[in-house]
Parts: structure tokens; C-alpha cells; sequence
């Protein structure tokens, strides 16, 4: 969230079933760059960038 440039990286709506509220990806207006920032800062490695 505090990396992507394109504030694309959101709270999720919902916990996940540890009762923690992830990260989500947004992305209705495809701004999407695909820069990898988002990835390249995970500090628990959890978002892989995909080329389409
Ligand atoms: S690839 Fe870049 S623009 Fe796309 S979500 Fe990650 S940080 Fe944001």
C-alpha cells in the first residue's frame, strides 16, 4: 500500500481466517503498470509479479 504508485494496493473488505485484514489488489480502471514495486517491497514475499 505505501509503495505502489498508482495506489493500487488496498485493505481487503473481509479478515482471512487468521482474523487479519490483507492487502488487496484494486485495480477497476487498469492502471496496472506492472512495475513490480508492490513485489519487490513485500516484505513477506507474497505478491509474484505475472507478464501477460
Ligand atoms: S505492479 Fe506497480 S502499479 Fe501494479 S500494483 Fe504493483 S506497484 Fe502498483
Amino acid at each position: 500500500m505505501e509503495f505502489c504508485p498508482k495506489g493500487l494496493i488496498k485493505y481487503a473488505n473481509q479478515a482471512n481466517s487468521g482474523g487479519n485484514i490483507p492487502a488487496a489488489f484494486v485495480d477497476v480502471e487498469n492502471k496496472c503498470t506492472g512495475c513490480a514495486i508492490c513485489a519487490i517491497s513485500c516484505p513477506e514475499i507474497a505478491i509474484k509479479e505475472v507478464l501477460r
